[in-house]
């Protein structure tokens, strides 16, 4: 089975978000499972030359955008065992950053094209062209245009993955001719159009054959208008092709065992003392006081998602109780100055960080018993992965991706790894919070969540089977 795999960015070479991981990681767990995969990136001026320097250079063609005929040029590097190929055009890639350009529209566009064209330039007789959010949508569109006038193209499969429905590659109807070269007949409610305009997200739902989201309950939650994103009603017509696959967490990279940003290292069987120890250290860089009390977390992003609102709204109740609270994010103002209040006002008991450090983010990960996140939504949410991973409990609000991977406690069966609760509502979440304060001061409670938190399976392995089966379903 061979499959192109098409992304905007991937780890290590460049990232801007979750995206990044996935088409970093997935394809080299899918390699190692005997699938010939490759993947495709744009060759951004942006990649760190270490990088750049090892590639190859495979080829040159050109691609037509109207009136426009642009150069691409072919780089390859082979990265833990798969080819990645870069797409070169300095017009387009040659920035400073990755998006937010007037002319977006037009260098993804180009992007898709030139994926699409790709195959048979190089001779890869590809059975699946994977492709993900807007900026590699149109792929799809492509694809589906080729094969009314090339036996190429006819027995290629797609599958697009959104990521985040959000953002969706909308631009003026007038790009449809002028820049991507394709007919009327792509204008209509049933293809690209949207409103007056075009939407690249659309197109690449309607033109694949098998879309994905990158959770089971995300899947479902966009067929609603709250999660949505206006784009329900097309989501709901190609709902037959879809699938929810929950995204991994790359099992070397965290790992509390190996870990090299941890001072010291720890396992399921003896995570009591480095806990302890890390936590003492991170206490220690914090100015909070150094002594055996729980520490809830957080690490993230700070947007009105991320259930933020709750948080503040409670915290003067919450921070009665006999914990520290960590907070490790960046993001909108009003978040950053309500986290800093608190640090100022509890300074024995809160810590706020306002930067991003990804050292500093695998100390708290370890060095913390509950970690929070309490988002209004979630696609699928990494961070909650991670925390599992390093024994520190989730409290999640089960939407999408968390309600997946959390499972409330059971205190009776001692089943669960976590714990949840369902409302937009602050005292819910003050109430489970307490609930989990109450367990960890229990021995027996807290060892058995531990155990099942650090148990919890979320490497690539099993994710990358399902997308395997999906791949062998579309090409039989
Ligand atoms: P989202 O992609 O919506 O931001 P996820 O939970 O899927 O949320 O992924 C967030 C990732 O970013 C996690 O790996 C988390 O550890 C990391 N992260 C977020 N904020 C920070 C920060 N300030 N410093 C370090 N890492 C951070």
């Amino acid at each position: 089975m061979k499959i192109l795999y098409a992304s905007s960015e991937a780890v290590p070479f460049i990232k801007t978000g979750g995206l990044a991981d996935v088409a970093g990681t997935l394809p080299i767990e899918m390699k190692k499972q005997g699938i010939d995969i490759r993947v495709v990136l744009p060759l951004y001026s942006k990649i760190p030359s270490h990088f750049r320097e090892k590639m190859k250079k495979i080829g040159e063609y050109y691609t037509d955008l109207t009136w426009r005929r642009q150069y691409v040029g072919v780089y390859c590097l082979e990265y833990e065992g798969v080819i990645f190929y870069f797409l070169d055009n300095e017009q387009y890639f040659k920035r400073d950053g990755l998006y937010g350009y007037p002319d977006d529209g037009e260098r993804f566009t180009f992007f898709a094209k030139a994926v699409a064209l790709l195959p048979k330039i190089i001779d890869f007789k590809v059975d699946i062209i994977h492709t993900n959010d807007w900026h590699t949508a149109m792929v799809n569109v492509y694809l589906q245009d080729f094969k009314r006038g090339d036996k190429f193209y006819e027995r290629i499969k797609s599958v697009f993955t959104i990521h985040n429905l959000k953002y969706q590659g909308i631009f003026p109807s007038q790009m449809l001719f002028d820049v991507a070269g394709l007919d009327g007949m792509y204008y209509n409610e049933e293809s690209l159009k949207y409103y007056d305009t075009i939407n690249m997200m659309k197109g690449g739902i309607v033109f694949s054959d098998a879309f994905t989201t990158v959770s089971k309950t995300y899947a479902q939650e966009i067929r609603y208008p709250y999660f949505g994103e206006t784009l329900e009603g097309i989501v709901n017509r190609h709902y037959y092709k879809m699938m929810g696959i929950i995204n991994g967490i790359d099992y070397q990279v965290w790992n509390p065992e190996t870990d090299e940003y941890l001072p010291y290292h720890y396992s399921l069987t003896n995570w009591e003392d480095g806990k302890k120890l890390i936590k003492k250290e991170i206490q220690k860089k914090y100015g909070l006081p150094e002594k055996d009390v729980l520490m809830i977390a957080m690490i993230t992003r700070m947007v009105k998602n991320k259930g933020l609102d709750l948080v503040r709204h409670i915290f003067d109740e919450l921070i009665q109780e006999d914990i520290q609270f960590v907070i490790l994010g960046t993001g909108d103002n009003s978040y950053e100055e309500s986290f800093r209040y608190f640090a100022w006002r509890y300074p024995d008991k809160v810590a706020s960080r306002i930067y991003y450090n990804e050292e500093e983010s695998h100390q708290v990960y370890a060095a913390s018993d509950l970690f929070l996140m309490p988002s209004l939504m979630e696609p699928c949410g990494i961070s909650q992965l991670i925390a599992l991973r390093y024994g520190s409990l989730p409290i999640v609000r089960e939407t999408g991706g968390l309600k997946d991977t959390v499972k409330s406690y059971n205190e009776f069966e001692k089943s669960g790894n976590g714990f949840s609760f369902a409302n937009i509502n602050a005292h819910d979440m003050l109430y489970t919070i307490r609930r989990a304060l109450y367990f960890l001061g229990i021995e027996a409670d807290k060892r058995q969540l531990i155990k099942n938190a650090m148990n919890s399976k979320n490497s690539w392995e099993t994710s990358s089977k399902e997308y395997i089966k999906l791949y062998k379903t579309l090409i039989k």
